[in-house]
């Protein structure tokens, strides 16, 4: 995928961030190396809604 700005392939990267005060490692996202700009793909939008499920047990 090309960052609409930059014309630059987005690269995959893994972090930790929270979300709704749940830590969650290892998120992969797109980041744009040019302007940073980071973004989730369906996939990685829908692993994270499974990790903040799975930490708060619903
Ligand atoms: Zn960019």
């Amino acid at each position: 995928m090309l960052c609409p700005v930059c014309c630059v392939e987005y690269v995959e990267v893994e972090f930790d961030m929270e979300v709704e005060g749940v830590i969650l490692h290892n998120v992969k996202a797109l980041k744009c190396p040019d302007c940073e700009e980071e973004l989730f793909t369906p996939q990685q939008h829908e692993a994270i809604k499974k990790k903040i499920e799975d930490s708060t047990g619903h």
